[in-house]
């Protein structure tokens, strides 16, 4: 019987996945079936863009953390697909910090081209997932939404690809239940103009509260307070953008700091990260993990230790994306193809998750992290067919764009780099990212 392989999720993971699958199965190769379940209407995960905060249209949490406006926070060059270069998209080389809709459009050439669309089920809710020691295989309870019907399927292997950019953290503070004022996580921020005017709170110091203020402050915020518990962003802010310690609590519209300083704010946007969740998963299957660069329980960061037939994509804090989701989904491919095996010992396995573990913990250099994941990505594109590309090209993008952030962080978007799928350097965008207040493929792409 053909073996069937479920893929939970039609993101920029799972369609690694299955195209990972459809090239083996281009170059002859006999593949499994495989069946992609994504709970939304149509694929691109986080970058499938909905206005809708809360439930979708069928009472499920909405997926999209992304909002209007969102330009790539690093530099494509540094994600592009070895196998589908921007040049091929877009018959042109194109700037280098798309925003999101040129990044969508982008994400589903590819996989139009390789016609992956009839494998995914979409509005397929997975509401469980059950391993059969017996039989040696799983079942997957799915809620197809189009229909309001609940069935199950048996598959040999699960390639969780859910992401874990979309569960809220969500702290209290101290005043919140009486502040008058607009609480909103970042999760569910989708427009910043709704801020212009307004003194805004951004509680957090990594890439949300980073670029969420940033777009307070492009589209006319009064002024913009971020605070941080560990430490500062530090970046040369423009003079209505001060950076406060921890925030303690908030009285009326005012928030105090944990220095005794204090302001007045009129809205707070809680910039305070994720979680990895998976509702649908028992305790034995499920994966419980920091959000680090070398996931728990993860040998070569996709194969599950307590399940070796259950895989997980993506699900590493992310310099790399779109190409080390493709190295990884090639890298499951092969194992499911039989063509890498996956040692039986599970001492070996977990022996290989801890020696990933201390090694990432041996520096907290920005620049060992980004060479540490770009190593990474060289070990699994090794072992399989994936396109090789000049992995430590990528990584000194990567280094530009931190050098460039650090001299103008309202400008390090008007930079270029050189793409190392073509070689090709990308040209200067028309016009400057603060600027450039539309946001459609049609503006970025004009020349
Ligand atoms: C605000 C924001 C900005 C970002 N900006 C960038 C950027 O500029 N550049 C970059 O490279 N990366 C960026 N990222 C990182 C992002 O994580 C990746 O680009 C990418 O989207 C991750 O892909 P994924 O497929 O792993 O997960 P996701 O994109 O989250 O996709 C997961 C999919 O699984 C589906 N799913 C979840 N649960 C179920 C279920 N129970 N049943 C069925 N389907 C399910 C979801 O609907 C979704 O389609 C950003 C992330 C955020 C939150």
């Amino acid at each position: 019987m053909t073996k069937r392989v479920a893929v939970i999720g039609a993101g920029p993971s799972g369609l690694a996945a299955l195209r990972a699958f459809q090239s083996a199965a281009r170059k002859g190769a006999e593949i499994p079936e495989i069946v992609c379940f994504e709970k939304q209407s149509n694929w691109g995960g986080l970058w499938n863009y909905t206005w809708r905060t809360g439930v979708d249209e069928n009472g499920e949490p909405v997926h999209c953390s992304m909002y209007r406006y969102l330009w790539t926070n690093g530099p494509k060059e540094g994600l592009e697909f070895a196998d589908y270069p921007f040049e091929e998209h877009f018959g042109k080389q194109i700037a280098s910090y798309p925003p999101r809709a040129v990044m969508f459009d982008y994400i589903e050439g590819r996989v139009n081209k390789a016609g992956i669309r009839p494998w995914i089920r979409f509005s397929s809710v997975i509401r469980w997932v059950e391993y059969d020691a017996d039989a040696d295989d799983f079942t997957i309870t799915v809620h197809d939404m189009t229909k309001d019907h609940v069935y199950k399927e048996r598959f040999d292997n699960v390639i969780v690809a859910s992401g874990h950019f979309s569960s809220p953290n969500v702290p209290d503070y101290p005043g919140f239940d009486h502040y008058y004022g607009r609480i909103v996580h970042a999760h569910d921020f989708r427009d910043a103009r709704e801020f212009a005017g307004q003194d805004v709170l951004v509680v957090g110091s990594s890439y949300s509260a980073e670029d969420i203020g940033s777009q307070c402050w492009k589209y006319g915020a009064k002024t913009v307070t971020s605070c941080y518990r560990s430490a500062p962003m530090g970046f040369d802010w423009p003079e209505n953008w001060e950076e406060k310690p921890a925030l303690v609590r908030v009285e009326g519209k005012t928030a105090f700091f944990k220095d005794g300083s204090s302001r007045h704010v009129d809205a707070i946007i809680l910039c305070t990260g994720y979680k990895h969740y998976f509702p649908f998963l028992p305790d034995e299957l499920r994966l419980k993990t920091k959000n680090r660069l070398a996931t728990a329980d993860l040998y070569k960061g996709v194969v599950y230790v307590h399940n070796p037939k259950m895989f997980y994509l993506g699900m590493q804090d992310q310099w790399f994306t779109f190409n080390m989701f493709d190295a990884q989904a090639w890298y499951v491919r092969d194992i499911i193809l039989g063509r890498i095996a996956v040692p039986a010992d599970k001492q070996v396995l977990m022996a290989d998750v801890a020696e990933r573990e201390a090694r990432e913990e041996a520096s907290d250099e920005v620049k060992y992290a980004i060479e540490y994941q770009g190593d990474y990505v060289k070990e699994l594109i090794a072992d399989t067919d994936y396109p090789s590309f000049n992995v430590d090209g990528a990584i000194e993008a990567f280094l530009e764009w931190k050098h460039h952030k650090k001299d103008d962080i309202m400008a390090f978007r008007n930079h270029s780099y050189k793409s190392v799928m073509t070689g090709t350097m990308a040209p200067a965008h028309h016009t400057p990212w603060k600027d450039a207040l539309d946001d459609s493929m049609e503006a970025y792409l004009a020349n």
